[in-house]
């Protein structure tokens, strides 16, 4: 038999409503109709629990000698009904007549919040802390949220006597009408607020902008949204705040276009330097790197660099950087260097335009086909 206290997940000094609060939040959790079938084993075990945590007598015998004593005394499976279970799921009055519930609570939970963040290639490919200020509501500081002036309290609607409801009375060609409303001296929430705090007017919150840290994993990228709970809005009443969505926007780098986790960039290098190769060094993400141009290299030849990319998303390791090279013909020559140039193409004979040598193609034979040829 598992210890009462541990079924419900209270401490052995819980008060009631803190038993009352563990219970429904495992009922929730455990009832047959919401968990299924083999629940039900784990359920009545909650029940049994419950019902003698909940009753101080049957409490005070468990705390002197376990469920043990509880069993001698008989008090096992002593009715513990479905009119308990939702007496503690909807804060009573469910079993005083079908349709009747308690009144609405003032404290809300706070929405959720969208903002946009915008970060630098530099910040996506290697991640980093981010602070953000955003305009949110924030817990009332006055009143922790109370709604009430500090040292005042909120009173039982006298108009409804707390139940949020007026009953209105018609007399109709068919007869006497009862109709429920909505108190309209409390707003249908039982309770009023005597004298309201003076910061949050009665709301227990207010609204200002708040700084927050934002850690931005590597490889985030545009529309990648950052979930950060319970840091959206304050709900009225003080509420349990929403959650806040960072919606990541990435700046444009003047240097590198970014294709998934693969960067490329573009270099241009004089006729001579293709030819005869160099090394030199080029600014990337990570600094001042080494790159070797090899003799011979083509116009639109691509070096690719291991590793220089954007750090993968909630994987190790990171992406390439894709160099291209495009190679600079000059325009206008002085004298000197068409003489240079000249000399250079007759020794290598270049002197004459050469046309591709190609197989004979399907026009050619089309041709011939039809000429006889
Ligand atoms: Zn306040
Ligand atoms: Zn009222």
């Amino acid at each position: 038999m598992n210890d009462y206290y541990e079924i419900l997940g209270v401490d052995r000094d819980a008060d009631q409503a803190e038993i009352k609060k563990a219970y429904r939040k495992k009922a929730r959790q455990l009832h047959p109709d919401y968990a299924g079938p083999e629940s039900e084993e784990a359920f009545k075990e909650l029940s049994v629990a419950y019902e003698t945590l909940s009753d101080p007598e049957k409490r005070r015998m468990y705390d002197l000698g376990g469920p043990d004593a509880l069993r001698g005394g008989g008090a096992q499976g002593a009715g513990f009904g479905f009119g308990d279970f939702f007496d503690a799921m909807f804060g009573g009055g469910f079993s005083a007549g079908f349709g009747s519930s308690a009144p609405p609570s003032r404290t809300q939970r706070g929405k959720d919040q969208r903002v946009a963040l915008e970060i630098t290639l530099e910040e996506a490919a290697f991640g980093g802390v981010k602070e953000i200020t955003i305009p949110s509501y924030v817990l009332c500081h006055a009143c922790s949220g109370s709604m009430c002036e500090p040292g005042t309290e909120p009173a039982t609607c006298a108009n409804c006597r707390g139940s949020g409801v007026v009953v209105q009375v018609q007399n109709t060609l068919l007869g006497r009408m009862q109709t429920q409303a909505p108190c309209p001296a409390c707003q249908g929430y039982g309770t009023t607020i005597p004298s309201p705090c003076h910061e949050c007017s009665g709301t227990g919150r207010v609204r200002t902008t708040r700084t927050l840290s934002v850690e931005i994993p590597a490889g985030a990228a545009s529309d990648v949204q950052l979930r950060q709970t319970g840091q959206g809005e304050v709900g009225p009443g003080g509420g349990p705040a929403g959650d806040l969505y960072i919606v990541i926007r990435e700046k444009k780098h003047p240097v590198f276009d970014r294709h998934g986790d693969d960067l490329h960039t573009w270099i241009t290098i004089p006729m001579t330097t293709a030819a005869l190769g160099t090394d030199f060094q080029l600014d990337t993400l990570d600094g001042p790197t080494a790159v070797t141009i090899r003799p011979g290299t083509q116009p639109h030849e691509e070096i690719v660099l291991d590793g220089l990319g954007v750090g993968r998303l909630q994987r190790p390791g990171r992406g390439d950087l894709h160099v291209h090279i495009e190679v600079e013909v000059p325009t206008k020559l002085d004298a000197r260097s068409r003489e240079l140039l000249e000399q250079l193409a007759e020794i290598r004979g270049e002197e004459h335009v050469q046309p591709h040598h190609r197989e004979q193609g399907f026009f050619e034979r089309l041709r011939e086909t039809f000429t006889g040829q």
